[in-house]
């Protein structure tokens, strides 16, 4: 990308400070572990920004060697792999348990890789949904995504008729207020306690997909222990980007993905964390299947299902390997450059580039994400007028890679492991030039 014409007097000091900002950058080391697009569609450019880590984030250049460790110990194994691979396939999950258990603030027993992640939310909703004819509804967020909405609805269908409850009530959103595009953190606790007794199950986007705002995951499950209800976070948005503490902050259970900022490539496995309150419950009904089984009597093939404690009994089928092995390589990298560095140069990241945006005299652009560093994580949602849709078709011809969100949001997240100051910048640069023509 060509250094943008004439820069208004804001940006071209913006973009001094951003340089600066990269030169002194601990961690900026990090971003040639990653390989860098070159392309946007069929377009190649000299240099893409890339700003869409919250929807698929880059491929760790150790990803590959992850993946040739696996297929060079299949073809020299085969099926004896599974005890004798360098890291034997039949105890897999355990290679990313430890590192996951750190990212989410949980004890090693409380987390496990397996499955994608709707799969995993449907899972937990067998054991943590339990709906009867008086405490039936399910509590999401305004604008939940998709697979969470039709989540809920469907597992409410799935038991409505034996409960003997209406599934068109038991799904309940959160409402906005007029004009507002997130909520306030009074009026989530408050319709907490409004459903009360009725709630069965709150399950919120730890960090929406759509505005960006970071719940208070914590007031959230006391709130709805408080109740009596069940607590449970989808949180594909949320890990990788935000802190969490898991364990203490006390939900039933989360679940998240892999491949948006935790970088483990296209479809990649799935977590789920299940609190450690639930670890020996073998009654909890729950799906399962062979790997959820302990692991000493997993091959004596006997009827009689004993599940593993811990979220590892969650398991139904035996784990991917070749997703896990990137996955592990991913992770590795968030252990190497430690959590609280990245949230710090990921507020920095963001808060600049929200500090640029609001520099550019657009008329008629919102941004709705919380401005309070407890409420976000990176991604920073605009909220567009008419010009949206082309405006961001403009973008992309200029190399940029951001995402819009049906029916007219550009989200933004600067990356703390790939991205630099610079980057935030100049897309602001290109923003201000696209809106001024
Ligand atoms: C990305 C995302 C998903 C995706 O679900 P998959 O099962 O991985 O396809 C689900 N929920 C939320 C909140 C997401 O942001």
């Amino acid at each position: 990308m060509a250094e943008p014409a004439a820069l208004p007097a804001f940006m071209a000091q913006a973009l001094e400070r951003a340089r600066a900002g990269d030169a002194a950058d601990p961690l900026a080391h990090f971003r040639d572990r990653f390989h860098h697009p070159n392309m946007v569609g069929d377009t190649r450019h000299d240099e893409v920004i890339y700003l869409c880590g919250n929807s698929l984030g880059l491929q760790p250049k150790a990803a590959r060697e992850a993946l040739e460790t696996e297929l060079e110990d299949w073809a020299r194994y085969g099926v004896e792999g599974h005890l004798h691979a360098r890291h034997p396939w039949f105890y897999y999950h355990h290679e990313v348990e430890g590192l996951l258990a750190e990212l989410v603030g949980a004890r090693t027993e409380e987390v496990v890789a397996m499955n994608a992640l709707t799969v995993n939310l449907n899972l937990m909703l067998v054991s943590f949904y339990r709906p009867t004819a008086k405490r039936y509804k399910i509590l999401l967020e305004a604008k939940a995504f998709p697979s969470d909405q039709y989540t809920a609805e469907m597992q409410a269908r799935f038991h409505a008729k034996a409960q003997g409850f209406d599934p068109e009530k038991a799904v309940v959103e959160i409402p906005l207020r007029d004009g507002e595009h997130h909520h306030r953190p009074e009026d989530v606790l408050a319709a907490i306690a409004e459903h009360g007794e009725e709630l069965a199950l709150v399950m919120i986007g730890g960090v929406n997909y759509y505005s960006g705002q970071f719940f208070d995951l914590k007031a959230i499950t006391e709130a709805g222990h408080a109740v009596g209800a069940q607590v449970g976070f989808d949180l594909a948005h949320a890990v990788g980007n935000v802190p969490l503490e898991l364990h203490d902050q006390g939900p039933d259970f989360a679940v998240w993905c892999s491949y948006k900022y935790l970088n483990s490539g296209p479809g990649g496995v799935s977590g789920a964390f299940v609190h450690e309150r639930h670890a020996n419950s073998p009654e909890l009904p729950r799906f399962a299947g062979w790997w959820g089984n302990a692991e000493k009597t997993r091959f004596q093939m006997q009827p009689g299902f004993h599940p593993q404690s811990g979220a590892a009994g969650w398991q139904m089928s035996n784990a991917p390997v070749l997703n896990i092995a990137v996955h592990r390589a991913a992770l590795e990298l968030f252990r190497e450059a430690g959590f609280a560095r990245l949230r710090e140069k990921s507020l920095a990241l963001s808060g600049l580039l929200r500090e640029c945006l609001e520099a550019i005299p657009n008329g008629g652009f919102e941004l709705i994400t919380p401005r309070e560093d407890a409420q976000r994580g990176c991604q920073l949602s605009i909220l567009t007028d008419h010009r949206g849709k082309a405006v961001f078709e403009a973008l992309t011809a200029e190399g940029i890679i951001a995402d819009w969100r049906e029916p007219n949001v550009i989200r933004l997240a600067p990356v703390p492991l790939y991205n630099r100051y610079e980057d935030v910048v100049r897309f602001a640069a290109v923003m201000a030039q696209v809106l001024s023509r």
